[in-house]
């Protein structure tokens, strides 16, 4: 059991801060995903970045956060958002976040309670604190400033996926930027991030130590195998994220071979609802209307059945970890000219992981071999280490603290930036200190 016994579980140090800037992460500093931190300076003015979970079995939770009276939550994503309920219930923390991200968050929640009740996992909020979530938003446009305590703060577009920002921070002594995920490249439905000048930077390293293939020749050798799939009578399973991935392949797909013919199933749906009710966050908007309305989405149980047919069919969960992408595979794994097209990283003990390492998935509890083509594609919309090392040179900081990384990630990063930055490599609830 993760619960918290709040006041009395958290190591955040009691001393105030002399001078400069106190970084203390609850999670994600030395690990992917599980993002929680807190900054704090002499002024007093104490902020929390992100509290998420990881959606692993059993979920992660980052460490109890101390006292805080704001905190800013960077995208939608559960690793970011799936623990902001417990703040606001324990707390009575004020929310910030761009218009979209609050939009989405009673999706993600209620998603997040839901699969907790299915899987029976401890979850340290109730439903009660998620109602009081919904109603602690603050919510920020792009460009505009907005005070907290002693700072200003203002959001900047993030790349990584619609709504996601990344936040300037200046206090009395310093000017922050933290980027939050990000990424600099365009993806089909948003545009990358661009650099701010900044004192100290705090820059995620997911794909650190990873050279991202050219965008456009990777969604290229993706289409094309759809194509080869299509061609010999099978049907291409593709696992895809509800917020991000699944919209950016249906795009891709629409873009490029607009005579398949695609169905869409997953909590996607709703997802994408929200996104086309805020058009200023999406890139083209109306061609993801467009493409909404091309692909066919999936609701009832002869839908399913249909979709068995299509060319493409695009489904949650993106690992393979539950979902109807496990229903389909199941379904799919029969017929040799099927295949099952996975779109991004998949985690050490995900579905996805075990289908590329022994061709096999657990369905409904059992291993079970998947005799079918399985194929990797890297469309990931995390900068990779070219993408992160040219956007931290642009913002000019003398501080940069790399964290959401493994440790090859921020290790690689770290040995290009030696003698040229100075490098912060955080652990999880010990403070650093910047000046
Ligand atoms: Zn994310």
């Amino acid at each position: 059991m993760v619960l918290y016994t709040p006041g009395h579980t958290s190591t955040y140090p009691d001393e105030p801060v002399e001078r400069g800037l106190r970084a203390f992460f609850l999670g994600g500093g030395d690990e992917v995903g599980n993002v929680g931190c807190i900054l704090e300076d002499s002024t007093g003015t104490r902020l929390l970045i992100d509290y998420g979970l990881a959606p692993t079995r059993p979920p992660k939770y980052p460490a109890e956060c101390p006292k805080v009276d704001h905190a800013i939550i960077t995208h939608s994503h559960i690793d970011h958002i799936g623990m902001a309920p417990w703040l606001v219930g324990h707390l009575g923390t004020r929310l910030h976040a761009s218009p979209l991200t609050a939009a989405l968050s009673e999706v993600m929640w209620r998603d997040t309670y839901k699969v907790s009740k299915i899987e029976g996992y401890p979850l340290a909020w109730d439903k009660r604190d998620l109602g009081e979530a919904l109603q602690a938003w603050t919510t920020h446009q792009i460009g505009d400033w907005f005070e907290i305590g002693a700072w200003k703060c203002r959001f900047h577009r993030a790349g990584h996926i619609p709504g996601a920002v990344m936040i300037e921070i200046e206090t009395p002594e310093l000017r922050i930027l933290w980027t939050g995920d990000m990424d600099t490249r365009a993806s089909p439905n948003t545009l990358g991030a661009l650099p701010v000048e900044c004192d100290i930077l705090f820059l995620e390293g997911t794909y650190g130590n990873r050279i991202h293939p050219p965008r456009i020749e990777e969604e290229q050798r993706f289409v094309k195998k759809v194509l080869e799939v299509v061609d010999r009578g099978g049907t291409a399973l593709i696992p895809a994220f509800a917020s991000g991935r699944g919209q950016d392949i249906l795009r891709i797909l629409r873009r490029e071979a607009p005579a398949l013919e695609a169905h869409y199933h997953g909590m996607g749906t709703r997802v994408t609802q929200i996104w086309m009710e805020h058009p200023e966050s999406i890139r083209e908007p109306k061609q993801l209307a467009k493409t909404w309305r091309w692909c066919r989405r999936v609701s009832g149980k002869s839908d399913r059945r249909k979709a068995l047919d299509a060319n493409v069919i695009v489904s949650t969960s993106g690992m393979l970890d539950g979902g109807p992408a496990v229903w389909y595979a199941n379904r799919l794994r029969h017929h040799r000219a099927n295949a099952i097209l996975l779109t991004g990283y998949q985690a050490e003990g995900s579905g996805g992981r075990l289908l590329l390492d022994e061709g096999k998935l657990r369905i409904f509890g059992n291993i079970t071999p998947i005799d079918l083509e399985v194929e990797q594609f890297s469309l990931s919309n995390h900068g990779g280490q070219n993408e992160l090392l040219s956007f931290a040179r642009a913002c000019a900081p003398r501080h940069v603290v790399i964290f959401h990384a493994d440790q090859d990630g921020r290790e690689a990063l770290s040995t290009q930036f030696a003698g040229e930055i100075k490098v912060h490599l955080p652990s999880n609830r010990v403070e650093i200190l910047l000046e």
